[in-house]
């Protein structure tokens, strides 16, 4: 399905089959010299197939599309390969580019094991999520030299558009929007979505994600946006769900220090399984494997948060980290 938002600027809707953000929202802007595709889908055959017809209705000639990526995530990066032709380029911010490399090499793997196993994840249960995670829905294989890595502030010019790149890391450690100007209008990417919160997660090497991403979602309220492009679902008032995804933080924050203070030397595992989740399941035992995992990098963000601002602290037991409150006194 195509719905055209601006003068050569259209929408492409890519269904996420068995996932629930239930669709991506692709980006095509044509262009003098080239066009640009912005965020592709997962790389499975219903996405590739959506990303293929939409792209042939708009009549996109291959050799002059370039790809832009909001963010490394698999559902917007994972169809990459098969969308590029020779010679085009992948543009995304240079901090997603370097760490989505290290994501396909396996780089990353063995730390994020170790610090989901040492928080108390069952081992049985992550080994069984990464068997069919990775390897599935990622591009593997991307060629870094065909990627270029964008700063902070960094524009590219597509025909009438100028999109200016605002790194807001917190969802991935370079996420990014694009800030069009003339339009008042920002390509939101994952960062600010407008009936579903964007999962902030911990990330190997990265020591404060939750902090980083209320301090992008500061960052970018000072923009003057009028029409917001996210990348699931529909559109809403900006500024008025930047404060609400605030709010929605400094709760949930309350919520997990709460729990460590009523029951203090429980491990982020137990922590993740009390907390209050938005998922159709009776109890934490019948969630999905994949939706625990997400709960518990939700957690975890949340408990790193809360430890660097000395709320909270831990200490290794027998089996895992356990998480203690600071007293007032201490
Ligand atoms: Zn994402």
């Amino acid at each position: 399905m195509i719905e055209k938002i601006m003068d050569d600027f259209y929408r492409i809707s890519v269904p996420l089959p068995k996932n629930p953000l239930k669709e991506l929202n692709s980006y095509f802007i044509r262009g003098d010299e080239s066009d640009l595709l912005i965020d592709l889908g997962f790389r499975m055959h219903a996405c590739r197939d959506a990303l293929e017809s939409g792209l042939a209705e708009l009549n996109s000639a291959p050799e002059r599309r370039d790809i832009l990526l909001t963010h490394l995530h698999a559902d917007h990066s994972g169809l990459v390969n098969d969308f590029i032709a020779p010679g085009r380029r992948i543009f995304l911010s240079d901090i997603d580019l370097r760490y989505l490399l290290r994501i396909i090499s396996g780089d990353t793997r063995a730390a994020t094991h170790l610090r989901f196993t040492t928080e108390g994840f069952p081992d049985e249960l992550l080994s069984r999520i990464e068997k069919t995670n990775l390897t599935k829905i990622y591009a593997l294989g991307v060629d870094g030299a065909r990627c270029q890595g964008l700063l902070d502030g960094e524009i590219l010019n597509i025909g009438a558009y100028r999109l200016q790149t605002v790194l807001v890391p917190g969802h991935t450690p370079g996420n990014a929007m694009f800030w069009m100007e003339e339009q008042k209008t920002m390509i939101t990417g994952d960062h600010v979505l407008f009936d579903i919160t964007p999962n902030i997660t911990a990330w190997v090497d990265v020591e404060d994600s939750l902090g980083d991403y209320i301090h992008s979602l500061k960052k970018g309220f000072d923009y003057p946006v009028e029409h917001s492009l996210p990348s699931h679902r529909e559109p809403g008032n900006y500024h008025e769900r930047v404060n609400d995804l605030i709010v929605h933080h400094e709760h949930r924050l309350e919520h997990v220090h709460n729990i460590i203070i009523d029951a203090p030397g429980l491990s982020a595992y137990e922590i993740a399984s009390r907390m209050k989740w938005k998922i159709r399941s009776k109890s934490w035992d019948t969630f999905p494997p994949m939706q625990k995992w997400f709960a518990m990098g939700e957690c975890l963000s949340h408990l790193d948060y809360l430890r660097l601002r000395k709320k909270i602290y831990r200490i290794q037991a027998e089996h895992a980290y356990i998480y203690y409150p600071h007293t007032p006194a201490e």
